[in-house]
């Protein structure tokens, strides 16, 4: 088969790979109906994370399960599954405390941009839909493997409920996902922190009702202005920089929640004003598979379209084009179909 490899900074390319196997009893194969890539893969794409080695690469999968091991029990072949970016087993301890990324077994999926792929720890980490979905809501559960599920933990991380006032910090895919997520969970007011006149419009269909263009002091000031001076109960960091984590920390009230999900580079906090500020900080690679349940039900029954911060298809062995558009930020997102 062939899938996408990175050999260094912005040489992504489509080439032969071996096709995957099972090796372990608990092993699925599966058949990718739809790959995408992530702001993350962006980091090494930039030379930002270096690259020592050709790297498959891709995280983001949902298709039909073609062959399973042995002792998988709850999937079977022909059955449409979602699964996110790190296996888990969902049993030991930190799986049932609902951090599935910090599972005592887990395993980073790491070669999803291809048109199969081998999942380990079936059982724990694949959820199947009620039936094979059609077409159009295969964007959506793709989105539920990564972004839609990181953007939910942001909202959730920050204590978002009924009522509150959020701040989405990042207008990425998983920022504007970060809006759906607040309203889901009932924010009345949701300000989303954008320059970019596409993405500040698909903000407002998932719900933003505020949209600030500003950036540190400058944003900072604009928030307390459209909060009356308090400061948001609830900000979704979702970018990982130092900006944009002082831009989070400053915009909290004292007492609110900020939930980080972008992937720290260079971050360091000064811990007095850390400690002064009150503010709970909760956050790290997201527990997709703690929110996939219902994230899943959510895009079954049409109540949620988080497919749409898809703005770029192609065909898969385009894969260089895609990293290229989201790089240049032409694309919010680009969706891979082998
Ligand atoms: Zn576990």
């Amino acid at each position: 088969m062939k899938g996408a490899v990175l050999y260094g900074p912005r040489d992504v390319r489509f080439e032969e790979r071996s096709t995957p196997a099972i090796t372990e009893p608990t092993d699925a194969i599966i058949r990718i109906s739809a790959t995408c890539v992530c702001g993350s893969d962006l980091w090494p794409y930039r030379g930002i994370n270096p690259i020592t080695q050709p790297t498959p690469m891709g995280h983001e999968y949902c298709g039909i399960v073609e062959e399973i091991g042995s002792a998988v029990k709850t999937i079977k072949p022909g059955q449409f599954v979602i699964g996110s970016f790190f296996a888990s087993d969902n049993s030991c301890p930190h799986c049932k405390a609902g951090y599935q990324t910090s599972c005592q077994h887990r395993e980073f999926v790491t070669t999803a941009q291809a048109p199969i792929l081998r999942v380990p720890l079936t059982d724990g980490t694949l959820l199947p839909t009620p039936e094979v979905p059609s077409a159009n809501l295969i964007p959506s559960f793709l989105a539920a493997s990564d972004v839609l599920g990181t953007g939910w933990f942001a909202a959730s991380a920050a204590n978002v409920k009924p009522g509150s006032t959020a701040v989405v910090v990042g207008d990425g895919a998983v920022g504007l996902l970060g809006v759906l997520s607040a309203k889901q969970m009932g924010a009345e007011r949701i300000i989303a922190m954008s320059r970019h006149e596409k993405r500040q419009k698909l903000a407002r269909e998932f719900g933003a009702t505020d949209i600030v263009t500003e950036r540190g002091d400058e944003g900072i000031a604009r928030i307390m202005e459209v909060t009356k001076g308090v400061g948001a109960d609830s900000v979704l960091e979702c970018v990982g920089t130092q900006e944009s984590m002082m831009q989070a920390i400053r915009s909290t009230r004292p007492g609110g929640s900020v939930g980080y999900v972008g992937v720290p580079h260079g971050v360091e906090l000064d811990g007095e004003k850390l400690f002064y500020s009150h503010v709970h900080l909760h956050g790290g690679p997201a527990p997709v598979r703690r929110f996939l349940p219902k994230l899943i039900n959510l895009i079954w029954k049409e109540k949620i379209n988080p497919g749409k911060v898809f703005d770029l298809s192609l065909p898969l062995d385009q894969v260089a084009e895609g990293y290229r558009a989201m790089d240049e930020r032409r694309a919010i997102k680009a969706l891979l179909r082998p």
